[in-house]
């Protein structure tokens, strides 16, 4: 009988002494977001952008309805007007093709595919979104298009407002896919970076992170005080996109027996041609150059994936430090803690890649 109180008394009591846990873990998502201080800066600034935006465009856009031209006036300075056709077909057709990226994405990244299934996908987001279509999607341009959107809404297309929400959906439920997958930026600076990549030092990292914070707010305050593209301007793969895109509809006209332009057409001037080549070379040693240091859309993407259904976690019964995945990880989102133990996955961070599964030989990866 005393043995069977003892017995029954012992959860109890531990339960008692964990009592302080379970409340915290009542809200783990919020307290994870408030234990690391960037996260959480990351994520004000993500409030403070939708509010700001929304202010924004109560009081000043009543929009001279000039916004939107900024990047038709781009296009057409750069693309013979012959290669603009986008029937809302083939808006349909982006979508579909989205999701499918997206869905197949979120399948390998759950069951811990090779990362190199992965780079199939990213090869066909590449071609299609970045060849095909000419850089659509572009994450840059979408933030910006949207920031419109939320005031003047009918400056924008439905379906320009669903392929901005898609990935962030997605990113809820499974983590940044899009980036992984569809994402044609990404799929470009993944494929075209060596596997030893350079991990850059702790500190230069955590203040290079912030950058994609302020371009946020940057490409807010200039779409809807001016109309511009401030992150659409920094994105210097666009000139290959637009080459590609211009090569491809040259072809295609060709197939078809119609007449096509004889000189060899190079979008972009030289300028933009050697900072595409330097930044090409930059990304070969430090992956993703722009995801890290510039891509605005990334900073709604890791703050819905820091809040999402998903989290990708070391388990510490499996993992036995050799820290090969920290090592792999192309956007050094693997954190360990001062005693140098491996912790944690930033969901913030993670682009659902899968380099880390690869090189793990415990399995210790889960999520
Ligand atoms: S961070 Fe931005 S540019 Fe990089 S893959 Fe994600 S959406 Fe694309
Ligand atoms: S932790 Fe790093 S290596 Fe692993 S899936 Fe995420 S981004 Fe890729």
């Amino acid at each position: 009988m005393i043995r069977f109180l003892l017995l029954r008394n012992v959860p109890r009591k531990a339960a008692e002494q964990q009592q302080p846990e379970r409340v915290l873990l009542r809200f783990p998502r919020l307290y994870e977001i408030f234990k690391d201080i960037k996260v959480m800066v990351c994520y004000v600034a993500v409030l403070f952008f939708f509010i700001s935006v929304s202010a924004f465009g109560a009081q000043e856009l009543d929009c001279d309805r000039e916004v939107p031209d900024d990047l038709y006036e781009l296009k057409e300075n750069h693309i013979p007007v012959e290669f603009h056709h986008e029937p809302f077909s083939m808006e349909i057709v982006d979508l579909g093709m989205l999701v499918l990226l997206m869905s197949v994405a979120t399948w390998f990244s759950i069951k811990h595919k090779p990362s190199s299934w992965l780079s199939f996908l990213m090869l066909a987001g590449l071609l299609y979104f970045g060849f095909f279509r000419g850089g659509c999607i572009c994450p840059v341009g979408a933030t910006t298009n949207f920031c419109i959107g939320l005031a003047a809404p009918e400056l924008i297309g439905r379906v320009v407002a669903i392929l901005f929400l898609l990935p962030l959906l997605f990113a809820y439920f499974a983590g940044r896919v899009f980036c992984s997958s569809g994402c044609p930026l990404g799929a470009l600076q993944h494929l075209l970076a060596r596997k030893k990549s350079v991990q850059l030092p702790a500190r230069i990292n955590s203040v290079v992170r912030l950058l994609p914070i302020a371009l946020l707010f940057a490409t807010a305050w200039g779409a809807l005080r001016g109309g511009l593209f401030i992150a659409c301007k920094m994105d210097v793969y666009k000139w290959l996109f637009f080459t590609g895109y211009a090569w491809i509809d040259q072809l295609m006209l060709w197939v078809k027996g119609a007449l096509v332009e004889s000189r060899i057409i190079f979008v972009g001037d030289v300028v933009a041609w050697t900072v595409l080549g330097c930044v090409l070379v930059l990304g070969y040693f430090v992956p993703r150059p722009f995801c890290r240091l510039v891509c605005p859309y990334g900073v709604l993407l890791g703050t819905v994936s820091t809040l999402g259904l998903r989290n990708r976690e070391i388990d510490p019964s499996a993992c036995m430090n050799c820290k090969m995945c920290e090592k792999k990880c192309p956007v050094q989102a693997i954190h360990s803690d001062p005693t140098g133990k491996l912790v944690s996955v930033s969901d913030f961070h993670c682009i659902q890649c899968g380099r880390c599964d690869d090189v793990c030989r415990k399995s210790g990866l889960r999520g």
